[in-house]
C-alpha cells in the first residue's frame, strides 16, 4: 500500500464515500484544535499583539512556501491572499504591463468561467483595444501568435478532467514572446508540478481544493524568481508596499514576492491552511499520482462495466487527465443528487457532467469499489427517476 494513504488525518462524515476533494478538501483532524489555539491564545489574549508575537505578518509567505514545494516553486515565491479569482486579475493585469506594445490575452473555452469572466473584466477596464481571445482547448499551442501579450490557462480542465502539456505550451507562448499564466486550481496537490522548470511566468490556484484548507482558504500566487523585483502590481494594496508602516503617500512595491500581497491577510483561515499543509510534508508528488492514476483506473472500468448509461466524458488516457473523471449522463444533475443521497458525494457540473475527484490521501480501492456500487444501483434501477432528485439547488 502507498504511503500516500493517511485516512487517519481527516475527519471524513460516517457512512460517506467523499469523491468531491476536487472542489472542497475535508476538514484535516488538526485544524479544530490549532484555530481554537489561534483564537484563544493569539486573537483572545494578544489582540494586535498577534501581528508581530504570533507571527501573523509573516504568514502568507511561510505558507507560501509550503505551498511551493508541491508545485516546484522555489522557496520565497509564493505568496497567499485574496480568491483566486482576484489573483487571476491581479496576474494578468501584471502580464499585459510587461508587453506593453501587445494587446490581445489568449485563453481557452474549457477555462473555468471565472478566470474568463476576471480577464474580460480587465480588458474592459483597460480599454485601449484591449481583447480577450478565447479558443478550443486542443486549438491553443497552434493558435499561439506574436500579438499575444499573454495566455492564460488552466492545466486541468474543471469539467472533463483534461491535461494541458505546461511545459510545451510554456515553451510556445514564450516562442511567441507571450507571458505565460498557468492556473493550477485542479493541479495543485493533485500532480506532480514542476512551476520553476516549465520556465512560465506566473502562476496561481485556490487551496481548498485538493489542499484541504476549507472553504474560503486563501489563495496563491507565483512569479518567476528572476521577475519579482520588476514586476508592477497593480493591485497595489499596502501590505504589498516595501513599508506598509510608513504610511507613505506613494506606493512603492515591496521586494520580492511580497509585492503580491494586497490587503490584511485571513489568519484564521490561514491557520486552519497550515496544518492542512503540513500533512503533505511527507508526501511524494509522483507517488501520489500514481495511487491517484490507479483510482481513476480502477474507477471507469468498474463503472463502464457495472453502469453502462454513463458515457466516459474524460480522457480514456491517463497521462492528459487530472486527478478527476466525469461521466456524461442526461440525467445528470438528478442522478447525481440520488448517488449523493445514497452516500456518495460527487458533483454536477452543467450541462450534463457527473463529476468525481480522486485523492488517495483518504480514498482506497475498497471505496471506490463501494462508490461504483451505489453508482450501478442509482443507474440501473432508476433510482434518480424521482421529483425530489430534479430541483437544482443554488451550488451544485
Ligand atoms: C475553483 C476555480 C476558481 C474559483 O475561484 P475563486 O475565486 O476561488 O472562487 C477559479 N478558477 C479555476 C480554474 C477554478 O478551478
Amino acid at each position: 500500500m502507498s504511503n500516500v494513504l493517511k485516512k487517519d488525518a481527516f475527519i471524513l462524515p460516517e457512512g460517506v464515500i467523499y469523491l468531491d476533494g476536487n472542489s472542497l478538501g475535508p476538514l484535516p483532524k488538526g485544524v479544530a484544535a490549532r484555530v481554537q489555539k489561534m483564537l484563544s491564545d493569539e486573537w483572545g489574549q494578544m489582540v494586535i499583539r498577534g501581528w508581530n508575537g504570533a507571527g501573523w505578518m509573516d504568514q502568507p509567505a511561510k505558507i507560501g512556501d509550503q505551498v511551493g514545494r508541491i508545485i516546484g516553486a522555489p522557496t520565497g515565491s509564493v505568496v497567499m491572499g485574496d480568491t483566486l479569482s482576484i489573483k487571476v486579475f491581479q496576474a494578468l493585469a501584471s502580464a499585459v504591463k510587461m508587453r506593453p506594445e501587445r494587446r490581445v490575452i489568449l485563453s481557452d473555452t474549457g477555462n473555468f468561467p471565472s478566470d474568463l469572466y476576471m480577464a474580460e473584466g480587465l480588458v474592459g477596464l483597460l480599454a485601449q483595444g484591449y481583447e480577450l481571445q478565447t479558443v478550443a482547448p486542443e486549438e491553443v499551442a497552434g493558435a499561439i501568435n506574436e500579438t499575444h501579450a499573454a495566455v492564460l490557462l488552466t492545466e486541468v480542465d474543471y469539467r472533463t478532467g483534461r491535461r494541458h502539456d505546461v511545459a510545451a505550451i510554456t515553451k510556445t507562448a514564450q516562442a511567441q514572446g507571450a507571458v505565460m499564466i498557468w492556473d493550477l486550481a485542479h493541479s495543485a496537490g493533485a500532480l506532480p508540478v514542476d512551476l520553476l522548470g516549465s520556465g512560465c511566468e506566473m502562476a496561481i490556484g485556490c487551496t481548498y481544493k485538493y489542499l484541504n484548507g476549507g472553504p474560503g482558504a486563501p489563495a496563491f500566487i507565483y512569479v518567476r524568481p528572476d521577475l519579482m523585483d520588476s514586476i508592477e502590481p497593480a493591485l497595489s494594496g499596502w501590505l504589498g508596499h516595501r513599508q506598509p508602516f510608513d504610511f507613505d503617500l506613494n506606493y512603492q512595491p515591496g521586494l520580492g514576492i511580497e509585492r503580491m500581497r494586497v490587503g490584511t491577510p485571513p489568519i484564521i483561515q490561514l491557520a486552519a491552511l497550515e496544518v492542512a499543509m503540513e500533512l503533505w510534508e511527507d508526501i511524494d508528488m509522483n507517488e501520489l499520482r500514481a495511487a491517484s492514476l490507479a483510482l481513476q483506473e480502477q474507477f471507469i472500468f468498474e463503472v463502464e462495466r457495472d453502469a453502462p448509461q454513463l458515457t466516459l466524458a474524460s480522457p480514456r488516457e491517463g497521462a492528459i487527465r487530472g486527478s478527476q473523471v466525469s461521466f456524461q449522463f442526461e440525467h445528470g444533475y438528478a442522478a447525481m443528487q440520488a448517488v449523493i443521497d445514497h452516500g456518495v458525494i460527487g458533483d454536477f457540473r452543467a450541462p450534463d457532467i457527473m463529476r468525481f475527484g480522486f485523492t488517495p490521501m483518504y480514498l482506497d480501492a475498497a471505496d471506490i469499489s463501494a462508490a461504483v456500487k451505489v453508482i450501478a444501483d442509482v443507474m440501473n434501477n432508476r433510482l434518480w427517476d424521482n421529483d425530489k432528485y430534479k430541483t437544482r439547488s443554488k451550488v451544485t
